[in-house]
């Protein structure tokens, strides 16, 4: 703690100290210097807010915390003529009710004020003079309604107690208080979390503060004082974010956003350092696979080459490798070449029934499946928000090393199943094929990464489950396989269903 917070501690000690004291001494021998104290603290915590929210408007970028700041200026004039309409302060006499009206209109305002939650997400397009002009107008309508006009419900009548318009209106701030503080959870990531804390519990102690209004019987009862200590303690909860937050720490309060925003810069730096991680990783183990085939090309040519100094018969065997190899090099590169398309072709995004895409990959594989002799059971899969050229690709890769790895004397049966959580669609490939041994499951994954089979018996470049990896990844899900070698394995995908 440095030198002016202990300051600001002991100067809020203070502070409460001297309230606490006035309060007690007010409410125990005069009720109208206690709701004049009471009030007069929420007028001046309103007023500051307006003063530091309006002050640096120019700098708010939450169309919220905009809104709010500036309702509580007219929050507070509401209040400051509910205290000297008062009864038994004689200032305004021409009429009983207008304290009673005004206290329930501000509590309209203020509550209808603070829902506006959903708007902490927008950012500042429209003036802050804007917003004070439409504060304006309906303030001066409400004072019109009740001073001039008097259409405004009675509240309260001596000796009868509250009117059911003023109980109901309480009923109805507290319900809109009620979701407002659902809805600050609900946006919770808009706000600073000590911020959200202190508004939460502002809006729990101003319901308090209602419900007892909704209860008292005279205006100077217990019931009514107990309603006043509590708005004192709502209003120090929004004191507390919006002051003390606001000038200790400006940023809290009104660079929200900015913060939000340096959250996503670093997110995206965090993303950016991983890709390139993976990029260096990528083109070190494509750099390492594409070498292997051009040395034996190259050993290959330097065969041909000594053999044709000495007697210019070449082996007939050293050039078919030679043209193998270099035939699948150039496999691999096609390969590389569709792999790093993926990112591409990623944003066909559409509607697609999974029936119709397995269909699709089935058809693309109609030779091997029937000369392997292959079943591929599936049924009530369901719809999905995919890119389907990359889904048909995804469970034809599946499907076709679920033919390619499969046992010699049994043949191959694919069993599709899908289940919905939440917002992903969880995928299995099951097959009765060699399976795979545990060290290698995390492996197979990797470009070009092959378990050393025979090549003429399982021909391949090792790139198939890096695509499926890939394109699981554009759909915003993880892909991963379970097996028990020699019995089959089932790979599992996740995507997510927007
Ligand atoms: P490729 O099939 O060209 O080798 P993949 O990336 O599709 O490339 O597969 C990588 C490795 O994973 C394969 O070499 C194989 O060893 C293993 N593999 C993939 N699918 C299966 C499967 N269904 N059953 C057993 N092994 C598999």
């Amino acid at each position: 703690m440095n030198k002016s917070d202990v300051i600001d501690k002991l100067f809020l000690g203070f502070l409460i100290l001297i309230s606490a004291l006035i309060l007690i001494l007010s409410s125990f021998y005069n009720y109208l210097l206690f709701h004049t104290i009471s009030e007069m603290f929420s007028i001046v915590v309103a007023f500051g807010i307006f003063t530091l929210i309006w002050s640096s408007r120019k700098k708010v970028d939450n169309l919220y915390i905009l809104i709010v700041g500036i309702s509580y200026l007219f929050i507070g004039a509401l209040d400051l003529l509910h205290t000297i309409t008062y009864k038994g302060m004689n200032i305004i006499t021409d009429y009983d009710f207008y304290a009673n009206q005004l206290w329930i209109a501000t509590r309209y305002v203020e509550s209808i004020s603070i829902s506006f939650v959903f708007l902490s997400k927008f950012k500042v397009k429209i003036r802050a003079e804007l917003i004070f002009l439409v504060y304006f107008v309906v303030t001066t309508l409400i004072l019109l309604s009740i001073f001039y006009w008097k259409i405004f419900p009675i509240c309260f009548v001596e000796g009868l107690g509250q009117t059911s318009f003023k109980i109901y209106s309480e009923y109805i701030v507290i319900g809109i208080l009620l979701a407002s503080g659902v809805m600050f959870i609900l946006f919770r990531d808009n706000f600073n979390k000590k911020i959200l804390i202190l508004f939460l519990l502002s809006i729990a102690f101003t319901i308090v503060s209602e419900l007892f209004f909704t209860l008292y019987i005279s205006n100077y009862d217990l019931i009514n004082k107990l309603g006043h200590i509590f708005k004192i303690i709502s209003f120090y909860f929004i004191y507390r974010s919006v002051i003390i937050t606001g000038v200790n720490e400006p940023a809290n309060v009104i660079y929200i956003s900015l913060q939000k925003e340096r959250k996503k810069l670093n997110n995206a730096l965090e993303a950016l350092k991983q890709s390139n991680m993976e990029l260096i990783q990528f083109s070190s183990v494509v750099a390492h696979d594409l070498k292997n085939p051009l040395i034996a090309i190259n050993s290959g040519i330097n065969l041909i080459e000594k053999n044709w100094d000495k007697n210019k018969t070449i082996d007939k065997n050293i050039l078919t490798e030679t043209k193998e190899r270099s035939n699948r090099m150039l496999l691999m590169i096609d390969d590389l070449l569709s792999y790093s398309k993926i990112d591409k072709k990623s944003k066909n995004f559409g509607d697609f029934n999974c029936d119709d895409i397995i269909n699709e990959a089935i058809d693309n594989l109609k030779v091997k499946i029937e000369s392997n002799k292959a079943q591929i059971i599936y049924k009530n899969l369901p719809k999905l928000r995919c890119d389907k050229i990359q889904l048909v690709s995804l469970f034809q890769n599946l499907i076709e090393n679920a033919i390619k790895y499969r046992k010699k004397d049994i043949p191959p049966i694919i069993e599709i199943s899908a289940e919905e959580r939440k917002n992903n669609v969880i995928f299995s490939v099951k097959d009765n094929g060699i399976g795979i041994e545990e060290e290698y499951k995390n492996k197979i994954f990797q470009i070009f990464h092959r378990i050393n089979y025979d090549e003429n018996k399982y021909p391949g470049t090792g790139i198939g489950l890096a695509f499926c990896k890939k394109i699981v990844e554009r759909h915003q899900g993880k892909i991963w396989v379970e097996s028990e070698y020699s019995k089959g394995s089932t790979f599992y995908f996740t995507i997510k269903n927007l």
